[in-house]
């Protein structure tokens, strides 16, 4: 059935991309299936790795970079190019394995594809602006010079919510800077990234320099990370907890970490704010992805002046959504990743309602059963409830009200994850000052969606190290080197 829907069944493998050759089984004998997160139907069963494999694909990796790093930057680019090209050609079959394994609307799925491969597209034209700096002498006999070279093997460990963007962000600037990349994908969505692996080597990508590691042991994979001296990066996106484990394990060797983790994200909406716009962004920024992403609004804050406007047009709008297969049509809403997703979800909501919060539409899981669950509306949330402070990662928009613009800020930032923000208003100066105000990586004012190839993707606090995307992004990949010359 998989293969029915795609006009090139060859973009669905059930090997894995180990260094230079695509492999069937691994050194284990161990297999594990990939299934649909609507239905429960098995899509593939795909070799279970080891250890062995990992230090294999490192192996090629390393020895691949370095006759990659010797390359211009213009024929990095061209194979980038091409890649980017295959990507968009192929956008419906890539959509059609994305929604198959993860679950979302078949139309977000095809936008995660192309904006996945806009980065491939921005890093490829990024390869020949790797540029370095000359600085005046400290000494009259000395010239002094600064060159960034590619940091070596990198690796990378990617989440379900965005199979294809999340890796293709993470190897489209390693590649473009002369990297090689070993990656394990989320075991709940491989596909996506095999089809990456395999459309890159149609492009033309030298064999070696980029690995999939098909595997449901990410913990080994993690240790045997850290723990290789070949790896000179680790760039890792997913939870938290899983990011501080990597940092304690890199320690060992001091392996430099770029890290995409956890978000709490504030939605917030002042009186003077245009409350339709609002409610488009809150639309976008809480319900994509089925509430699935890092940058999802997580805590609505309305002030009070609108607080009941705002939560009878977002209610209007919420009871429009439809649930289902994200292949159905007009289906707003696929189901959550697994159980635990879930089970997390009606907690939160169980938890909050408990401490008071009022449901205003939903609440509960969808009619269809499964993994499905509705969009939820809840007024009247507090600050001593779970979803104010941790990361529900699903479809819920609890709506907090506040009166004045420093307790507002004072709640937003009052956690230890700064991610994406968002808030709404028409006053200049307020803009501004909130926006500067906000200790948050992103801020999206009057507006509710900001990923885009072209700025820096990124958290501080405990939402991360370092920058995806925009001409920031590429320095992650690179090692700066001075060079003192006497003449
Ligand atoms: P999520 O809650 O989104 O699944 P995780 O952080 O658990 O977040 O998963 C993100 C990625 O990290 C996945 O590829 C997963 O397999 C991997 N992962 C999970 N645990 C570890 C670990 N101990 N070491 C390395 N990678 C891990």
């Amino acid at each position: 059935t998989v293969l029915a829907k795609l006009k090139d069944k060859s973009l669905v493998t059930d090997r894995a991309l180990v260094g230079t050759g695509w492999v069937a089984a691994g050194s284990r004998g161990l297999t594990f299936e990939v299934t649909n997160p609507s239905t429960g139907e098995v899509l593939a069963t795909l070799p279970d790795l080891g250890e062995e494999e990992v230090r294999l694909a490192i192996e090629a990796a390393h020895v691949a970079q370095k006759n990659w790093a010797k390359r211009t930057g213009k024929e990095r680019a061209a194979v980038l190019r091409r890649l980017y090209d295959l990507l968009v050609s192929n956008v419906d079959d890539l959509a059609t394995i994305l929604t198959l394994e993860m679950g979302k609307p078949w139309p977000e799925a095809r936008g995660e594809i192309l904006y996945g491969a806009s980065y491939v597209e921005w890093f490829g034209e990024e390869a020949k602006r790797v540029y370095g700096d000359t600085i005046p002498g400290h000494q009259p006999d000395k010239r002094i010079i600064v060159i960034k070279q590619p940091i070596g093997v990198v690796g990378a460990i990617t989440p379900w919510n965005f199979p294809n963007a999340m890796l293709a962000r993470k190897m489209a600037p390693a590649i473009a800077a002369g990297c090689s990349m070993v990656s394990k994908p989320a075991a709940q969505t491989p596909l996506s990234a095999l089809a990456l692996a395999l459309l890159a080597e149609r492009a033309g990508l030298p064999p070696g320099l980029f690995s999939v590691l098909t595997t449901t042991d990410a913990a080994m994979v993690g240790q045997e990370f850290c723990g290789n001296e070949k790896i000179r990066k680790l760039t890792f996106t997913g939870s938290t907890n899983v990011g501080k484990k990597l940092m304690r394990q890199g320690a060992e060797q001091i392996l430099k970490l770029g890290l995409e983790l956890g978000g709490n994200a504030p939605f917030i909406v002042f009186d003077d704010a245009d409350l339709d716009a609002a409610v488009d962004g809150a639309m976008i920024s809480k319900y994509r992805n089925a509430g699935q992403t890092c940058v999802c609004a997580n805590r609505l804050y309305i002030q009070e002046g609108v607080y009941d406007a705002f939560a009878a047009k977002l209610a209007k709008r919420v009871r429009q959504m439809k649930v289902g297969d994200g292949f159905a049509e007009g289906v707003t809403t696929g189901p959550l990743i697994d159980q635990n997703a879930l089970k997390k979800v009606q907690e939160h909501v169980t938890d909050a309602v408990a401490k008071g919060a009022t449901v205003e539409v939903g609440g509960k899981p969808a009619s269809q059963g499964g993994l499905f669950f509705e969009p939820t509306i809840l007024t009247g949330a507090t600050g001593d409830m779970r979803l104010s402070t941790e990361e529900t990662f699903g479809p819920i928009a609890p709506l907090f009200k506040f009166s004045t613009e420093e307790h507002a800020i004072e709640m937003a930032n009052n956690t230890e994850f700064g991610l994406a923000s968002y808030f709404y208003s028409r006053d200049v100066s307020k803009i501004f000052r909130v926006a500067e105000a906000l200790e948050y990586g992103m801020v999206g004012v009057n507006t509710g969606l900001i990923s885009t190839e072209v700025a820096p993707f990124g958290g501080i606090k405990q939402s991360g190290l370092g920058r995806e995307g925009s001409k920031y992004g590429i320095e992650d990949y690179t090692e700066m080197k001075y060079v003192c010359l006497s003449v």
